[in-house]
């Protein structure tokens, strides 16, 4: 039987409609840029996109992984498009953004895995918009030269981010390209290298893991150095994807929040429909503000 838990109604989607998510709409299609948003078909684009806030997706829309979770498409990906890195500086001066999250499918065809497409991004946002702060979330260059970390963290973006997903235990069958310890040790690098950079990962629950498990990715991102967390709830994007679990309680996401805070993070946002970039401009101007 693959009946799935009836949605609560803490997960509730309000259709787009606002004149401002048509907005953003219109200039990511004028800028051919891809965003986050629209290929994991996230819950929160009407709210998002109504104030001007998306994620674009650099890289190409094919990835060379298959996260079990991930509606992204697997497959052999295009060539990199040289203009991107303009074109998305340009989207982000349209839109007006103070911050801008900038993340990609995952390159294991390129023997950077993209990193000075990134930094190349990077640059090109800071030179249109120095304004803007920029956040990063990026894959976790498991087949690349340590190196390759350098050229991304020169950029000086001003949050790293790369998401550990999920718990250890469930690696195997939710993100079989990759390796725990590889990514956990990612986050801890990019601190020194620069200790000023702001990291920040963050895992979705409700995929079949125990609480006390939560516990111990937010112990091994404390003693990694990482700085800023989200959790939020897993959804299935489609029949054939990973299996939900549950949905778990906003007092459950609450009582996460109110440990990781107690274990040191600086900034924290565990909700059902937490994303890595929701709400990450206003979070990080009151961080910069406080
Ligand atoms: Fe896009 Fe992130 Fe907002 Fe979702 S939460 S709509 S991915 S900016
Ligand atoms: Fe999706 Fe990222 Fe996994 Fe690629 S590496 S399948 S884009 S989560």
């Amino acid at each position: 039987d693959n009946a799935q838990p009836k949605k609560p109604d803490w997960i509730r989607v309000k259709a787009p409609t606002s004149k401002g998510y048509f907005e953003t709409h219109k200039i990511m299609r004028e800028h051919k840029l891809v965003t986050v948003c629209e290929e994991a078909g996230c819950p929160n684009a009407g709210e998002c996109w109504a104030q001007g806030h998306a994620t674009m997706m650099i890289m190409g829309e094919i990835c060379t992984r298959g996260c079990t979770f991930c509606n992204v498409a697997t497959g052999k990906p295009q060539a990199l498009d040289v203009f991107e890195p303009g074109r998305v500086a340009d989207g982000v001066q349209k839109l007006g953004l103070n911050h801008v999250v900038i993340t990609s499918v995952d390159r294991d065809d390129l023997d950077d895995g993209g990193a000075e497409h990134f930094a190349q991004t990077i640059r090109a946002i800071r030179h249109r918009t120095p304004g803007t702060t920029i956040e990063i979330l990026t894959p976790d260059f498991l087949h690349c030269e340590d190196s390759v970390l350098e050229t991304v963290v020169a950029a000086k973006p001003d949050v790293f981010n790369h998401n550990l997903e999920t718990v250890p235990g469930l690696y195997p069958s939710v993100r079989p390209g990759a390796r725990y310890f590889h990514s956990l040790r990612l986050l801890q690098r990019v601190k020194e290298l620069d200790p000023t950079m702001f990291t920040k990962s963050g895992i979705m629950v409700g995929l079949g893991e125990d609480r006390q498990s939560v516990h111990q990715v937010m112990d091994d991102m404390r003693a990694a150095d990482v700085d800023f967390l989200t959790i939020g709830q897993y959804l299935q994007p489609t029949p054939k994807h990973h299996a939900l679990d549950r949905f778990v309680h906003p007092d459950e996401f609450a009582a996460y929040e109110k440990a990781a805070y107690g274990k040191g993070f600086l900034m924290v946002s565990a909700t059902p429909l937490t994303r890595s970039s929701y709400h990450a401009g206003d979070d990080f101007a009151r961080l910069q503000a406080a």
